[in-house]
């Protein structure tokens, strides 16, 4: 079947920039979302508001589209599943169900043979006392966690009394003391080939990514690693689609997996300048199945996250040929939300 219309779960900066990137595939583009002023509305061809669970509204998208895909993973999955009984979802809901749920994400990742942080399931305020060996620790809830919402730094048993009720299943990870951050985007298409960005270097600032460059300063090994971790990750799920591995590097070496993002991944923006084709592109590619693009990088590159009412100043700046400024479009500023990016190539 060819593919002339992608339905896009999400309209946040994620959803605009693969809009973007599908107009420029001939793709036409169909949003779906519960923010009513979101950002890829204007970019999206067409774009319908809706509560993710208004039977109507989900019918309505999915007789309009081809396939589905989407730009975050917190979907209810079982909106995801009633949707690819008419539609096929790619990633497979399967892959999100098991990526939204932390303690499902780590096992697999675990299964797989291949080292995350040290980590235990969290019911009851008892159970962090079993695992007293993780702290210092965070305490992350199990599902629906994003940019460090719902994460609880722990640092002694006392801090479990003092500020924390139980209300949702948490995971406890050991607090890694981190060398560095890298995360792999990794494109991989319905017949099986991939495409593999080499490994991009992240800093975070209050657990919220602040900005991105490649080359990462990471050993040779460790560079290959993250990329074969990263293919052997996208090849167990059967994954269609662009999808993200972080990574964490403790001061040993260690390459432990922090999580996986079953779609785009901000550390991926600077591909969109760095690479002849984006992570945004190859996505589009691959889900619609209009076939391996070749990619080539042009440039080495930075890309730095404008966050909260910084992205006032740079409204008024001026950008140099080598600086690309991207705004969400955002209409309302709040503090430390994503409002846009900046990317620089260098030498
Ligand atoms: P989110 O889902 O919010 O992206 P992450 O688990 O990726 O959550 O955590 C966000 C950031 O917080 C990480 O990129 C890292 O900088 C820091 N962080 C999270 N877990 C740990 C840990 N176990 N040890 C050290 N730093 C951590
Ligand atoms: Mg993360």
């Amino acid at each position: 079947m060819t593919i002339s219309t992608l339905g896009i779960i999400g309209s946040g900066q994620l959803g605009s920039l693969l809009c973007q990137a599908a107009k420029k595939l001939n793709i036409k583009t169909i949003v779906i979302s519960d923010d009513e002023n979101g950002p890829a509305q204007n970019y999206s061809g067409e774009f319908i508001y809706s509560q993710y669970d208004n039977k109507e509204k989900i019918k309505e998208f999915v007789s309009k589209v081809d396939i589905i895909t989407y730009e975050f993973e917190n979907i209810p999955i079982n909106i995801l599943n009633e949707i690819d009984k008419e539609k096929k979802i790619l990633p497979k809901p399967e892959i999100n169900k098991i990526i939204q749920n932390r303690k499902l994400e780590k096992t697999f990742v675990n299964d797989l043979g291949i080292k995350t942080t040290d980590w235990a399931f969290i019911k009851q305020a008892a159970d962090v006392e079993k695992n007293k060996n993780l702290l210092p620790g965070i305490l992350k809830s199990n599902t629906l966690g994003y940019d460090g919402h719902g994460q609880y730094i722990l640092n002694s048993l006392d801090d479990v009394k003092k500020n924390w009720c139980f209300t949702a299943d948490y995971i406890l990870e050991k607090k890694v003391n981190l060398k560095k951050e890298i995360s792999v985007v990794i494109t991989r298409y319905l017949n099986g080939e991939t495409y593999i960005y080499e490994p991009i270097e992240n800093i975070h600032k209050d657990q919220i990514l602040n900005h991105s460059k490649i080359p990462a300063d990471i050993n040779k090994e460790i560079f290959l690693k993250a990329q074969s971790y990263a293919k052997l990750i996208s090849e167990k799920l059967d994954y269609v689609g662009t999808m993200c591995v972080e990574y964490f590097i403790d001061q040993d070496d260690n390459l432990l997996v922090n999580e996986i993002a079953p779609r785009v991944h901000n550390s991926g923006h600077l591909t969109i300048n760095a690479f002849s084709i984006s992570q945004f592109s190859g996505h589009v590619a691959a889900v619609c199945n209009l076939g391996v693009k070749k990619v080539e990088k042009i440039s080495n590159a930075e890309m730095f996250n404008v966050l909260g009412k910084d992205i006032e100043t740079y409204r008024s700046k001026t950008f140099s040929k080598n600086e690309f400024f991207y705004d969400y479009g955002k209409k309302s500023i709040k503090d430390k939300r994503k409002m846009g990016h900046l990317t620089v190539l260098k030498k």
